[in-house]
């Protein structure tokens, strides 16, 4: 049999071994693993790596209908930069706007990326309003291929009280959802803020200081409590701490299904860079904070032992300002993830191949519902990623495919590259060259369960 494309000769990382294969594809799905296949296209892999599609399953990109848009990256520019990166499928946000039904908000943020994206993409649907309206909405969100849910315990305009982050699990929970979770405790946060800032701190030390773990493990164990309640699965974005860690393992240990996502910022960057560079450390005044080099090696040991399910970027592209120079918080990534991953994981010795593919690609399909993405198993979808292990290079804006100006990790050498990117059957980037179309990627309708 002759098959459309097929990826020949390369070594395939899975969850479950590493062995050598070729990947065969007809038309948008893989169609079987195996020796000696042929197609009428081939794409030679010898000596590399071949792993499924990476999946960012939290990214922000622009808000087109904004005068001024604070991320640099709009769906084109960021989707082309994460196809550089190995990555086939993002999930972004439908940020809701108080007073409106969530329905209208993803329909505005979809008009964002429809006609826009190089690759696949989902949202996220976030609920911000205490209304108890938007609860009834929620099974419609979830029928049209939306089954998660962000909540935030932190920020002025975005957080809610435990009696609606409360009903939205309880909601959420019976429709079979996932409901994600920022968790900080922002009244303690301000309180010590207030606090540290009369003895005279400021910047990104007084960020540092006013954030300690707890503030972070506390509200973790209250989002997990409220889970616990309701029963609903429950993933806590960018877990920065072994105490916030903690107490996920003791929801396991429940019985509860709850997941912690870790992000290559919090894996790499320390708070020692709070005391260098101004303009970078206000770019890195993310939320939670940078930790300490101790908390970097427990969430390291947590990604390795399975306590940490899956890394996404959180990609958040923020422009610098000229007058006054500053840098507004947001750590960008959309691009380096696997070859971050492959280098201060796989290189480094903190993680084998196979659970890099995991925590990249298979983990983020299952915990979001991407039910055909993910895996390299016949009927999949044909994303498929061709990664050479021997490439070296350094990061830097110039070289990567980002619209901002700064590379979080700027002048960071790595190991391992992203050579040829395909999604669903279509190559999007092959030899580090974009050969894909803008108006390719479209829009996946998740569900859980099938
Ligand atoms: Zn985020």
């Amino acid at each position: 049999m002759s098959y459309d494309l097929v990826v020949k000769n390369g070594t395939i990382i899975s969850p479950g071994g590493c062995f050598p294969a070729d990947v065969a594809v007809v038309g948008e799905q893989i169609a079987a693993l195996g020796t000696n296949l042929h197609g009428s296209r081939e794409i030679d892999a010898s000596g590399r790596y071949v792993l499924p599609g990476a999946i960012d399953g939290h990214v922000h990109l622009a808000d087109t209908r904004s005068a001024s848009p604070l991320t640099a990256d709009t769906f084109a520019s960021g989707t082309a930069a994460a196809a550089f990166g190995g990555v086939t499928t993002i999930i972004d946000f439908a940020e809701s706007q108080p007073g409106t039904p969530l329905a209208h908000s993803l329909e505005l943020r979809s008009e964002d990326a429809r006609g826009q994206a190089y690759i696949d993409y989902s949202f996220h649907m976030n609920i911000r309003d205490e209304d108890v309206s938007r609860l009834e909405e929620i099974p419609q969100i979830v029928s049209s291929g939306v089954p998660s849910f962000k909540v935030f315990m932190a920020f002025e305009a975005y957080r809610l009280t435990d009696v609606t982050m409360f009903r939205i699990m309880d909601a959420v929970a019976r429709q079979d959802g996932l409901v994600i979770v920022h968790a900080e405790d922002d009244q303690i946060i301000t309180e010590l803020r207030r606090r540290e800032a009369g003895s005279g701190m400021s910047g990104a030390r007084l960020h540092a200081a006013s954030s300690p773990p707890v503030t972070e493990s506390s509200a973790i164990h209250r989002a997990l409590a409220l889970a616990e309640l309701t029963g609903a699965r429950v993933l806590i974005f960018h877990v920065s701490t072994r105490e916030g860690l903690r107490e996920l393992t003791h929801a396991r240990s429940r019985g509860q299904i709850v997941y912690a996502e870790a992000c290559p910022q919090y894996l790499l960057l320390s708070d020692a860079v709070y005391g260098e560079n101004e303009l970078v450390a206000s770019s890195l005044m993310v939320r939670p904070p940078l930790r300490d080099p101790a908390q970097q090696e427990a969430l390291w040991q947590g990604l390795a032992e399975g306590r940490i399910d899956v890394v996404s970027s959180d990609h958040t592209p923020r422009k610098r300002q000229k007058n006054p120079p500053v840098h507004p918080p947001g750590a960008s990534g959309i691009e380096t993830r696997l070859m971050l991953l492959h280098t201060f994981g796989v290189a480094a010795g903190r993680m084998n191949l196979e659970r890099w593919v995991e925590v990249c690609c298979a983990n983020p399909a299952r915990i979001f519902g991407l039910s055909r993405k993910g895996q390299l198993l016949p009927g999949h979808d044909a994303d498929v990623v061709v990664f050479d292990p021997e490439m070296e290079a350094v990061l830097s804006s110039s070289a990567l495919h980002s619209e901002l100006d700064y590379s979080t990790y700027e002048g960071m050498k790595v190991y391992g590259m992203p050579m040829t990117t395909i999604c669903r059957g279509q190559v999007v980037v092959e030899n580090h060259e974009l050969v894909g179309s803008s108006n390719f990627g479209k829009f996946i309708h998740r569900v859980f369960g099938s």
